[in-house]
């Protein structure tokens, strides 16, 4: 674990990064803690409309060099860039720890998949090879791919290092350059990231970060400089962002929020459907967007529940389970539970009230399991965002998936069977954007991209792989004709 004395300058006290340089101007700050102990690690800048600003046109002035570059010539930095997440990797790990809670096997993970998200955009010259057809006699025609300009990059607290990752490799290995505002919550990570990006040879003004809350990011959103927006939240900002850049008149891709089922059948592997809905639930303390966190149980399955609760038992806050983001956080998660066995939910394993020896000011709730959950309950309906999985009971599969396709959330469903034809029927019925058959947390890997359904995403592309592609650059179509002896007719 980082001792929050070593951080830094950089680290202990937050700054913006601008064309190329940490600063921070004379406004107002708030404080960073960790939850793991509640303690305060650093302090960030509230920044506001000018500094945003200022970013922009940092981002403007980097903007024709660093597209004019080839993207074979781009690509290379970002070999570097990763070989530099490789070689932090330990450093970086408990930073996401320090800030954001996690265990460090959790953290790690993440780290991981940043450079797996890296040699993706290292492979965008072997993908994007532009289109060229002779199309009459000595006419041709072509379309290529161009970056938009500056772009925009809003992130949430739970992934402080994968999530900016998502869209920093793909967006700048395009061509773009780019404004970030990390979640004020866990600014450490991206601070390390605006650094390394520097020592992999990123020409000063590609990349900046302003820090701060709403101001920042309704700034963003009315700026005219900026192209595109891209967010990633709670579902409730993800319709502000998504309507507020739109209504400005930029591209927009927002990812929010999540209420994620897995159906579970009477003839699913007992142990590796406990196992799995357990992982799923209680991995980063149920604080992922692609978390279990409803159990629609078809039939007899009380042999799978009496596993999972073996399972869930061993689970230990501050040994195998980090804690929740804040004290809000925690006080929401309990008042869940609290209000569902006020109505009548059994509760099998209770995590309210956990206490961490050493570390009592921390945030940690414990795995909890509510059985005979009914759907008027809020938590069978509303995105709780902590370790606790919801069991509702169904007498058959379609009532299953009926109750899967009641949530206005749509991001990930997953259905535990031995039955090939049963597991046909979720994939094709499910109104989720990520599917997984025998699998609790079915993020799909690059080149398949990452995004939701029906309120769990607002905007037409996804947020990762291939489709990234289409929403980072725009289509330029050139007709050319050099022979004068070419054919001609009406349309060339
Ligand atoms: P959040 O929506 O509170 O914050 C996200 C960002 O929006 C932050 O940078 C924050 O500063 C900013 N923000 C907050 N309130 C705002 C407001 N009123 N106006 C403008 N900007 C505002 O989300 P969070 O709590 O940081 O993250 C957790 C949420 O993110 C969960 O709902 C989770 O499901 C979701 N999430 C979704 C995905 C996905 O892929 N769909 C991935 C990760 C997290």
């Amino acid at each position: 674990m980082i001792n929050p004395m070593q951080l830094t300058a950089e680290l202990s006290e937050v700054k913006n990064y601008i064309d190329g340089k940490f600063e921070r101007s004379s406004q107002q700050s708030m404080d960073v803690l960790s939850p793991l102990d509640g303690s305060k690690i650093s302090s960030l800048p509230l920044s506001t409309t000018q500094d945003v600003d200022d970013a922009v046109q940092a981002a403007k002035r980097a903007f024709p060099k660093w597209s004019g570059m080839t993207i074979k010539e781009r690509v290379q930095i970002f070999f570097r860039y990763r070989s530099l997440l490789e070689k932090h990797m330990d450093e970086l790990t408990k930073l996401v720890q320090l800030e954001n809670g996690k265990t460090y096997g959790e953290a790690k993970a993440e780290v991981d998949k940043s450079m797996e998200l890296c040699e993706f955009a290292c492979s965008m010259p072997q993908i994007v090879v532009n289109e060229v057809q002779e199309v009459s006699k000595g006419v041709e025609c072509r379309i290529e791919r161009k970056p938009l300009g500056v772009v925009a990059s809003i992130t949430p607290f739970n992934f402080p290092n994968m999530v900016p990752n998502w869209t920093i490799p793909n967006a700048l290995v395009l061509g773009n350059t780019m404004v970030m505002k990390p979640s004020e919550l866990v600014p450490l990570s991206t601070v390390r990231m605006a650094e390394l990006l520097k020592e992999a040879g990123l020409p000063d003004g590609v990349f900046n970060l302003v820090n701060g809350g709403k101001e920042v990011v309704e700034a963003i959103c009315d700026h005219p400089g900026i192209k595109a927006v891209s967010f990633v939240g709670s579902t409730k900002v993800a319709k502000i962002v998504y309507k507020r850049a739109t209504s400005n008149l930029k591209r927009c891709v927002a990812l929010g929020g999540a209420k994620n089922h897995l159906l579970v059948l009477p003839d699913a592997n007992p142990e590796m459907t406990a196992s799995n809905v357990i992982a799923s639930m209680s991995g980063c303390a149920g604080q992922r967007c692609m978390a279990a966190s409803v159990m629609v149980g078809v039939d007899n399955i009380q042999h799978i529940i009496d596993l999972m609760v073996e399972d869930a038992k061993k689970i230990t806050p501050g040994k195998n389970l980090g804690s929740v983001i804040s004290a809000e956080a925690k006080k929401r998660i309990e008042g869940y539970i609290s209000e569902a066995e006020a109505n009548g939910a059994r509760v099998l394993l209770d995590g309210r009230n956990a206490i961490v020896p050493g570390k009592e000011n921390g945030f940690y709730v414990g795995p909890t399991i509510l059985d005979h959950v009914t759907l008027d309950m809020s938590v069978a309906r509303e995105e709780i965002f902590g370790p606790v999985i919801s069991i509702i009971r169904a007498k058959d599969l379609d009532e299953a998936i009926a109750i899967e396709n009641g949530s206005n959330y749509g991001n990930a469903a997953s259905v535990f069977t031995e039955s090939g034809g049963l597991a046909k029927q979720v994939m094709e019925q499910a109104s989720a954007g990520m599917i997984g058959v025998n699998i609790g947390v079915p993020v799909p890997r690059e080149p398949f991209s990452f995004g939701g359904w029906n309120e769990s995403k607002f905007g037409v592309s996804d947020i990762t792989g291939r489709s990234s592609i289409e929403f980072w650059t725009q289509n330029k179509k050139t007709t050319t004709k050099w022979n004068p002896e070419a054919q001609t007719n009406w349309m060339s």
